[in-house]
């Protein structure tokens, strides 16, 4: 199955091949910053399964695993569509949302649970 993730303004695309590997929930603030949403949702895609069509502008930060990573998003209507975790050289991870697909596949994970908004339902279930 191919998928296109793309920018508000659709100039940065991705077209991601097959399943992700993971899909991952995250509560840090970090997240929160970077999605303006209480949390943010992750598929991880084998960076051979992924192709980029456009350009995007990149920003890095550190981060407390001590592997930097790298937020790279669309220099026309800034959202950020992807970005690579330096822990996993082998990996991009990809917004969810940016499918524009409510029938994506859900988080088997979350974690930094600890800043999950009072609000938001925990997972009913544990990936691995
Ligand atoms: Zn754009
Ligand atoms: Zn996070």
């Amino acid at each position: 199955m191919k998928r296109e993730a793309s920018c508000s303004c659709g100039h940065l695309r991705l077209l991601c091949d097959g399943e992700p590997e993971l899909v991952s929930m995250c509560h840090c603030i970090a997240c929160q910053r970077r999605t303006g949403a209480p949390y943010g949702i992750a598929a991880f895609f084998s960076k051979t399964k992924v192709r980029v069509e456009g350009s995007y502008r990149t920003f890095r930060r550190s981060s407390d695993t001590g592997f930097d990573l790298l937020f790279h998003f669309c220099g026309d209507c800034g959202s950020t569509v992807f970005w690579e975790p330096l822990r996993k050289p082998d990996m991009f991870a990809v917004g969810i949302g940016s499918f524009g697909d409510p029938g994506f596949p859900g988080p088997a994970q979350e974690v930094h649970t600890e800043y999950r908004h009072h609000w938001v339902t925990p997972l009913p279930y544990r990936g691995s």
